[in-house]
């Protein structure tokens, strides 16, 4: 039996197809990437904590990055995430 949050990730896998945009953070400003689904799902199951979620690639660049926690306007809530660029990229 999927969870609830499995089941989420499912239906905007089905609308987003193989790529998903992700719009992290990278110092201060906003960027758009397109990122896989199996990334993508890491980042989603990672939830709202302030740490460390995982690490993602830029699927047009092939840049990776480490991606962390952020918060959002909502008090104790870090679903927003900025990335940090790993060396060699
Ligand atoms: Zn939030």
């Amino acid at each position: 039996m999927p969870s609830r949050e499995e089941i989420e990730w499912m239906e905007v896998s089905a609308r987003m197809g193989d790529r998903h945009l992700f719009t992290p953070l990278l110092d201060g400003e906003r960027i758009r990437i397109y990122i896989s689904p199996a990334d993508s799902k890491r980042i989603t199951m990672a939830g709202r904590c302030s740490g460390f979620k995982g690490e993602v690639t830029d699927l047009d660049t092939g840049k990776r990055y480490q991606v962390h926690g952020a918060p959002c306007s909502l008090p104790e809530c870090y679903c927003d995430a900025y990335v940090v660029p790993l060396p060699g990229n």
